[in-house]
């Protein structure tokens, strides 16, 4: 007689339960989770290992926030201090040593008369908290209401930030053309399309019928990153700069992403050598913490006491950690490291555009890096680009990750593939992440159907 067992039903893996009460429980508007769907439960600086006991390089490092990675000795180090000292981990704005040192190993780090004259305030602990901030300062201190922005920028999700972003609704921030040289709305690309957008904007300043009143500020990335890792010219940001000098208009620049040696400069300001007005900080400046501020010349320093309050502007342990990060960007001359790593990538990088049509153009400055991914079927247009191809973008980004890889998309309409790995990853860490990209891209193709026909033309606005 055969005796039939019978075998339970295998308990599905904790991750998939975890995975499907996410599902069920959180809102429609979750991003990252539908893409990625991994359940991270260890992590040390370039690896992240999955509640499944996969392993994981992760080239989106919380959206450029871990410029050493996950888990750095140094940031646990500096956490476990302040937890050891007995110091309170709340007291609002009060002075603390700990807020004492932050403040002066960032300012020591900051370009020009911020380094020597600015002021900082400590905002809400997201960008787009201190993208607010920023645009409330620089209305209060000019009596003026309007702001002029780029198209295709990415400030944040908080009611102005997501005004002045790309994927606004509303119209109520004036759009100006940012200098994309693949898709330049002029159609020359270059110098030139970048000295067309530089043009377009001192006309519409200077034109007293351009309907367009003195704004109360300009601002702008130095790199669009969720627009699509788009570098602007060094030229162009010096002409932004003149531009909105002669006029007294403040300028704002958003270093949220590009800050702590992402770019291959400690700012991305100083590639160009400019001096914002504001400059609005977050991310790494945390040390892989919430924390955000903004540094500014003092003489638009016009708020009241009180102006920009705030329960948790005084985050202890993202201040330790932050301190700790910018110190060993610094002394361990990690943004030096991001420029001569982040050239070697774009150049592999290049290699693997030469061997793919579907690349259309690979881009970035540091360790910010991307590749436009478009129709290979399609026509180029007068300057030679293609349509994006959003959808092989997502079966790439898929494929990446069924090989170990985690990458993220941005760009106009989600066709790019982004890389943001931490500042301190080895070359051979480097050459696996790009072996990795090259045979899921490869992988892609062969099962992606060629022409995808029309692709969303919002641009990706729900990530941070
Ligand atoms: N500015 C820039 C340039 C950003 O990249 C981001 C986030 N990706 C933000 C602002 C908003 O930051 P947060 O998501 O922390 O609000």
């Amino acid at each position: 007689m055969v005796l039939t067992e019978t075998v339970p039903a295998a308990a599905p893996p904790a991750h998939e339960g975890i995975l499907r009460r996410q599902s069920l429980r959180e809102s429609a508007a979750r991003t990252y989770a539908r893409s990625l769907p991994i359940v991270p439960v260890r992590a040390r600086g370039l690896t992240i290992e999955g509640a499944d006991g996969r392993r994981y390089l992760d080239c989106l490092s919380g959206a450029g926030t871990l410029a050493l990675g996950h888990n750095h000795p140094v940031v646990l180090e500096a956490i476990r201090t302040v937890l050891d000292s007995g110091a309170p981990l709340h007291v609002l704005d009060l002075a603390t040593p700990v807020k004492d040192a932050f403040t002066t190993e960032l300012f020591a780090t900051l370009p020009g008369e911020l380094a020597e004259k600015g002021r900082i305030q400590f905002c809400g602990p997201a960008g787009t908290d201190a993208v607010e901030a920023a645009f409330k300062l620089v209305r209060t201190a000019t009596g003026r209401d309007g702001l002029m922005a780029f198209s295709g920028a990415y400030h944040g999700m908080t009611a102005q930030a997501l005004a002045a972003s790309g994927g606004a609704q509303h119209t109520s921030v004036v759009r100006l053309p940012y200098p994309y040289d693949y898709r330049c709305p002029f159609q020359t690309g270059g110098e030139r399309g970048a000295e067309l957008a530089a043009r377009w904007t001192q006309s519409l300043l200077d034109d007293p019928r351009s309907g367009v009143p003195r704004p109360a500020g300009m601002i702008l990335e130095p790199v669009q990153g969720e627009g699509g890792v788009i570098p602007a010219p060094d030229d162009w940001l010096r002409r932004m700069r003149e531009i909105t000098a002669d006029r007294r208009i403040p300028l704002i620049v958003d270093e949220v992403q590009t800050g702590v040696g992402r770019t291959g400069a400690f700012w991305a300001v100083d590639h160009s050598g400019i001096v914002p007005d504001v400059i609005v900080l977050s991310k790494a400046i945390g040390g892989s913490l919430p924390l955000a501020v903004i540094v500014y010349r003092e003489e638009l320093d016009a708020w009241q006491p009180g102006a920009h309050a705030g329960t948790f502007r005084g985050n202890q342990l993202a201040m330790a950690a932050g301190a700790a990060t910018l110190a060993y960007v610094r002394t361990n001359g990690l943004d030096r490291r991001a420029a001569e790593l982040g050239a070697r990538m774009l150049d592999r990088l290049t290699s693997l555009a030469a061997a793919h049509d579907c690349v259309g153009d690979v881009r970035g400055r540091g360790l910010m890096l991307g590749i436009e991914l478009v129709d290979r079927t399609a026509d180029a247009d007068a300057t030679g680009a293609r349509p994006a191809d959003p959808q092989l973008a997502a079966a790439v980004q898929h494929a990446c990750l069924d090989r170990g890889l985690i990458v993220e998309l941005g760009g106009r309409q989600s066709a790019v593939v982004r890389l943001l790995p931490p500042l301190t990853i080895t070359d051979e860490q480097a050459d696996a992440i790009l072996d990795r990209l090259a045979d899921a891209l490869t992988a892609a193709v062969r099962t992606t159907p060629g022409p995808t026909g029309s692709s969303p033309t919002t641009m990706r606005g729900t990530s941070p």
